[in-house]
C-alpha cells in the first residue's frame, strides 16, 4: 500500500486510501442508501501540499490530514480492508483475531528403579501410594518428571537435569511438586498455556487406574490447567524384561502448548 501510495504522488498531489464498507449509511431518507468511505493511514502528500496546508489552515485539531488539503489537491487510492489501525485499546483485541496461534508440542520419558527392599514410599504424580519406593535423587516421581521434560521440550529448554542436577545435594529427597512449579513458572513467563497433557506410565504394579482421579487433581492444582485436559493412563510392559520384572517405572508425557497473546 505504501508503494501505492508513492507511486500515486508522481503526478498527484496527495494520496488518501480508502475502502468502501458493505453497511450503508442511515440519517435522513434522502441520504439512505449513500456508500460509506472510511479513509485509511497512512496518507501521502508532498511536503510542499501537506507544510503549506498546515501552515494555512484555520481548522484547530482536525482529525485527519486529509481533511486539511485544499479540495483540489485531494487525490484518493484504494487502501486495504486488512490494514487495520490501532487506536483505542479495544482495537488491539480486535486485531488479536488476525494473529494465528502458535501450537508446539513436547516430548518427557522417564525411568527409576523400584527399591524392592522397601514396602511403601512410591509416589507417582504426587500422590502417595502403598507400594516398594523409587529410586532417585530427589523423590524419584518419575510421572511428575516426565511431565516436567515434555514441558521443557515445548519450551525447547534443556532437560529436567540440566536445572536439578542428581549430584546437587540441594534437591536431595526433595518433593518433584516444586520442578512441576518451576515447569509452570517458565511457561507463565514464555507466555504459554497448556492446551492438553497426556502421560503414560509404563509398569506391572501398582494398578495406577485406582489413582488417576487423584493424580489428576494433584496434577491440575500444580499447574493450574483444568481437570479435563488431563489424561492419565496406564500399560504393563507384558513380564517383559525389568519392568515387566517388576523393578522398574517408567512414564511418558506428551504436552501441546500455545502462545497466550491469541485468541
Ligand atoms: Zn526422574
Amino acid at each position: 500500500m505504501i508503494i501505492k501510495i508513492l507511486n500515486q504522488l508522481k503526478n498527484k498531489y496527495s494520496a488518501i486510501p480508502y475502502i468502501i464498507s458493505p453497511d450503508k449509511k442511515i440519517i435522513s431518507k434522502k441520504e439512505f442508501n449513500q456508500t460509506i468511505k472510511s479513509i485509511q493511514t497512512p496518507q501521502g502528500f508532498r511536503f510542499k501540499t501537506i507544510f503549506d496546508s498546515h501552515n494555512n489552515s484555520s481548522i484547530k485539531n482536525a482529525k485527519d490530514d486529509s481533511f486539511l488539503i485544499p479540495e483540489n489537491k485531494l487525490a484518493f487510492v484504494k487502501g486495504e480492508k486488512l490494514n487495520l489501525k490501532i487506536t483505542y485499546p479495544d482495537d488491539i483485541n480486535y486485531f488479536k483475531l488476525f494473529l494465528k496461534p502458535t501450537y508446539r508440542s513436547g516430548i518427557g520419558y522417564d525411568i527409576h528403579k523400584i527399591n524392592t527392599t522397601s514396602k511403601n514410599g512410591l509416589k507417582l504424580c504426587g500422590i502417595k501410594i502403598n507400594h516398594s519406593k523409587l529410586i532417585g535423587h530427589s523423590d524419584a516421581d518419575v510421572g511428575i518428571h516426565a511431565i516436567c521434560d515434555s514441558i521443557f521440550g515445548a519450551l525447547s529448554m534443556n532437560d529436567i537435569g540440566f536445572y536439578f542436577p542428581n549430584d546437587d545435594s540441594k534437591w536431595k529427597n526433595k518433593n518433584s511438586i516444586i520442578f512441576l512449579k518451576f515447569a509452570r513458572e517458565q511457561l507463565k513467563e514464555k507466555k504459554f498455556y497448556i492446551v492438553n497433557l497426556d502421560v503414560n506410565f509404563i509398569c506391572e504394579k501398582p494398578n495406577i487406574n485406582k489413582y488417576r482421579k487423584q493424580m489428576i487433581k494433584k496434577i491440575s492444582s500444580v499447574l493450574k490447567i483444568p481437570e479435563n485436559i488431563i489424561s492419565i493412563k496406564a500399560t504393563s510392559n507384558e513380564k517383559i524384561g525389568f519392568i515387566g520384572d517388576g523393578l522398574g517405572i517408567a512414564a511418558e508425557s506428551i504436552v501441546q502448548i500455545c502462545n497466550e497473546d491469541t485468541y
